[in-house]
């Protein structure tokens, strides 16, 4: 597969992705054309609205079963798109189905298989998994367009376990939220991070070599295609290496 454009669309409510380094990494990296988007969003309409809504997961243990949204889930997703500042409390949506949704909104004449599309939404998307028959959280959706959940990167990637457990024996003794954030400070990304901007270039990197080659992962953590289950893991590979290991360098160069 050859790229000969790439479309990146913003996410506004997170500033801290840093669009416009990341035009230019991906300028640098990829020598292409790079086209900036608003919020895709911004040109949607009611039954997107209705659409999106429809893809929310309610049973995190069952695969997904189209939901029947209320007037006011539609009317959250209108406001969302108008402004996407404003989230209170965490929606899970089925990956796929919003996948399906968001391409909608591109036009056909940039559907080509040499344009290539990445959408950053703060939206948190999941996908069912077969193997253990649960929702996960994802922090991509590989495909064209690609979807770059902000909240996926925060969620997905689990926290150090003694940190779960620390909040869980916490809760029985009146939980202080805050002592127990500051004592694992550093080692997780929380919203707002003023990392999320490197750690969003492995994520760039991931969506277009799994376009490129069909695989965008790597087994090794010294390599930014590295699949991070673990937080810890995400900021060794993406902010301590940050670099492609030999093999998909190699890749890289002879694109
Ligand atoms: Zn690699």
């Amino acid at each position: 597969m050859k790229i000969s454009k790439i479309f990146l669309y913003d996410e506004r409510a997170i500033p801290e992705i840093g669009f416009s380094r990341l035009i230019d990494f991906l300028k640098q990296t990829f020598d292409v054309q790079v086209e900036q988007r608003k919020n895709i969003f911004q040109s949607a309409n009611d039954s997107i609205a209705i659409e999106i809504a429809a893809s929310r997961i309610f049973k995190t243990r069952q695969p997904f079963e189209k939901h029947e949204p209320t007037t006011e889930e539609v009317s959250f997703e209108k406001a969302s798109f108008l402004d996407s500042t404003k989230t209170e409390n965490i929606v899970m949506y089925d990956g796929f189905e919003f996948h399906k949704v968001v391409t909608k909104l591109i036009p056909e004449n940039e559907m080509t298989s040499d344009q290539f599309h990445i959408i950053f939404t703060n939206k948190f998307t999941c996908t069912y998994d077969q193997t253990d028959f649960r929702y996960h959280g994802r922090a991509l959706i590989a495909s064209n367009p690609s979807i770059i959940s902000t909240t996926g990167i925060i969620e997905a990637p689990a926290k150090p376990k003694a940190y779960y457990f620390e909040l869980i024996s916490n809760m029985t003794q009146g939980l202080n939220l805050e002592s127990i954030k500051k004592k694992y400070q550093g080692m997780y990304l929380e919203y707002h991070d003023a990392k999320l901007s490197q750690v969003v270039e492995g994520y760039l990197l991931q969506a277009i070599f799994y376009y490129l080659t069909g695989d965008p992962f790597c087994d090794k953590r010294e390599c930014r295609l590295f699949n991070a289950h673990w937080q810890k893991d995400l900021l060794y590979s993406q902010l301590e290496i940050a670099k492609l290991c030999d093999k998909h360098q190699e890749i890289l160069n002879n694109w």
